[in-house]
């Protein structure tokens, strides 16, 4: 495990060097979801400082299982009733799809005195089962969000349909990376498009060459599930 860490942060290296980017710029969040807290704790110690959940629940009980100075991320679905389990104990909340949520989030972190890093999660590829709003949804989505007091808009988020080869994300993510490139062009108040969380175990590398700030990798850490 350690030595596949290794190795990712190695590869994270060279692909951002392919590119001309400089490895400081790429936050890797290691995907814990199903890994025991003491297998986390591995990594914690080896200075991985993100991790990414997908469910509520399993980043509640980690938090407090978890020791260091590190920060959770919100990676999969959010169901807007959940909102105020993970308040306190979230750094950013990759998957904002939805107006609903939007406003619970700012709610919620309003009441708390703080304000919420979200990105807002796009469906590039319009598979019917990924989440996430549609590329042309996206600008009206932020001028509107940029509102709410409660959160703060950071960047875009995407999943690329799983393939074989890798090569074939890329389209996906450099379409992500225009969207925002886009919307950044918009100058909405508050709004910042700094971060693009794309990439996992299997096309982070394309993703990172194709402007990725925050690859998400589980299973090339942790191993299969
Ligand atoms: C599970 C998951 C990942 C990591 O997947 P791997 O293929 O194991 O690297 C990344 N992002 C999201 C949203 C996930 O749910």
């Amino acid at each position: 495990m350690i030595d596949n860490l290794e190795s990712v942060r190695t590869q994270i290296a060279i692909a951002a060097g392919r590119a001309g980017r400089s490895p400081e710029e790429i936050t890797l969040i290691a995907v814990t979801k199903t890994v025991e807290p003491d297998r986390i704790q591995l990594v914690v110690d080896q200075g991985v400082r993100d991790l990414g959940e997908n469910r509520v629940q399993e980043l509640a009980d980690k938090y407090n299982q978890v020791q260091g100075a590190v920060r959770w991320h919100l990676i999969g679905h959010l169901q807007t009733n959940k909102v105020k389990y993970i308040m306190d104990k979230v750094g950013m909340i990759h998957s904002l799809d939805r107006w609903a949520l939007a406003e619970e989030i700012s709610k919620r972190s309003q009441l708390a005195g703080i304000k919420i890093a979200v990105l807002v999660q796009v469906n590039v590829s319009g598979e019917v089962t990924k989440a996430g709003l549609a590329p042309e949804e996206v600008p009206d989505f932020i001028r509107a969000a940029a509102s709410l007091p409660g959160i703060q808009i950071q960047g875009l988020m995407t999943m690329a349909p799983f393939v074989v080869n890798p090569e074939e994300a890329r389209p996906v993510f450099r379409q992500l990376k225009q969207l925002a490139t886009q919307i950044a062009q918009l100058q909405v108040p508050g709004v910042a498009m700094k971060h693009l969380s794309m990439g996992m175990s299997n096309d982070y590398l394309v993703a990172i060459e194709e402007g990725a700030t925050m690859v998400r990798v589980g299973s090339r850490i942790f191993g299969s599930r």
